[in-house]
């Protein structure tokens, strides 16, 4: 059952600004929550409604979200395992959607801001390759390790919340696996247009509400409520950044669905290696990362 200060509201539809909604199904959440996932009738984006509101969420993200192995949280986050795990998936990533020839082509100092950059991990990433590089994040706990272990340039803040008076003075704005996670993507979006020079690039991943999340439904690895309060498909984020005036570049999309698990079987590593290619193949990754120009 909730508590007297539970508090979820119906809002239109963040994309399309409507408010008729089709029921998909409702999920529990890890604190035994149940969360509503509805689909707008007129755009078709999928999404947690009536909306839990930040305070509420905001327990979800407590220091054991980084610490402690869930289903939906990190097996330690800070563990310099992880750290290069992903690492290796960003400079994977960078390199799929050609991020690389164009970073070449440009002259000093490059500027470079990731919002909801949790540890700071692709704050430090870029700065390691010689950009001017920092982050915004929400959460105490990452914020903490990544001004004092890494000694990062990260403002805690709500990304809406922050400003700064000069705007379009960064070449580089990046949401790595943030955009699900928040309360105003569409507001967020126009700001990182609004924080970009002309001719700069923003890159963002999410996992993708395509096959694979249809096929399982409830049970797909990504409907994690209420951390993840959206989810977009490929076609429908790329409109909503060109909407803005956002210009795609390229996209990719990764990941079969089958997680990776501590002591698996040969049969299932490989499997899941095979899956892994097949939908990277076919384009039909549960997981996406779009770049664009402004
Ligand atoms: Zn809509």
């Amino acid at each position: 059952m909730y508590s007297d200060d539970f508090i979820m509201k119906q809002i239109p539809c963040n994309s399309c600004g409507e408010d008729k909604f089709q029921n998909l199904f409702q999920k529990k959440s890890s604190k035994d929550e149940t969360f509503q996932i509805v689909k707008c009738k007129i755009c078709g984006l999928v999404q947690v409604n009536p909306q839990p509101s930040i305070e509420e969420v905001a327990k979800y993200y407590s220091d054991d979200y980084f610490t402690k192995r869930t289903d939906r949280g990190y097996d330690n986050y800070y563990s310099d395992k992880i750290r290069s795990e992903i690492e290796r998936v960003f400079r994977l990533n960078l390199e799929d959607l050609g991020f690389f020839t164009w970073e070449k082509s440009l002259s000093k100092p490059k500027r470079t801001i990731d919002i909801g950059c949790a540890a700071g991990y692709f704050v430090n990433y870029m700065k390691n390759q010689g950009w001017n590089s920092e982050g915004v994040e929400i959460a105490e706990g990452p914020v903490r390790f990544a001004k004092e272990v890494l000694q990062l340039n990260i403002t805690k803040a709500d990304f809406l919340e922050w400003d700064r008076e000069i705007k379009e003075k960064f070449e580089l704005i990046t949401l790595w696996a943030s955009i699900e996670h928040l309360h105003k993507p569409k507001e967020t979006l126009e700001k990182i247009y609004s924080h970009l020079k002309p001719g700069g690039r923003m890159i963002l991943s999410t996992c993708r509400y395509g096959i694979l999340a249809r096929i399982t439904g409830i049970n797909w690895r990504y409907m994690n409520v209420p951390e993840h309060l959206y989810y977009y498909s490929l076609d429908a984020l790329i409109r909503e950044c060109e909407k803005i005036g956002f210009k795609k570049i390229s996209s990719i999309t990764y990941g079969s669905g089958m997680t990776a698990k501590k002591d698996s079987s040969w049969i299932y590593r490989t499997t899941k290696k095979f899956m892994d290619s097949f939908v990277k193949w076919t384009n039909q990754g549960d997981m996406m990362a779009i770049q664009f120009e402004k």
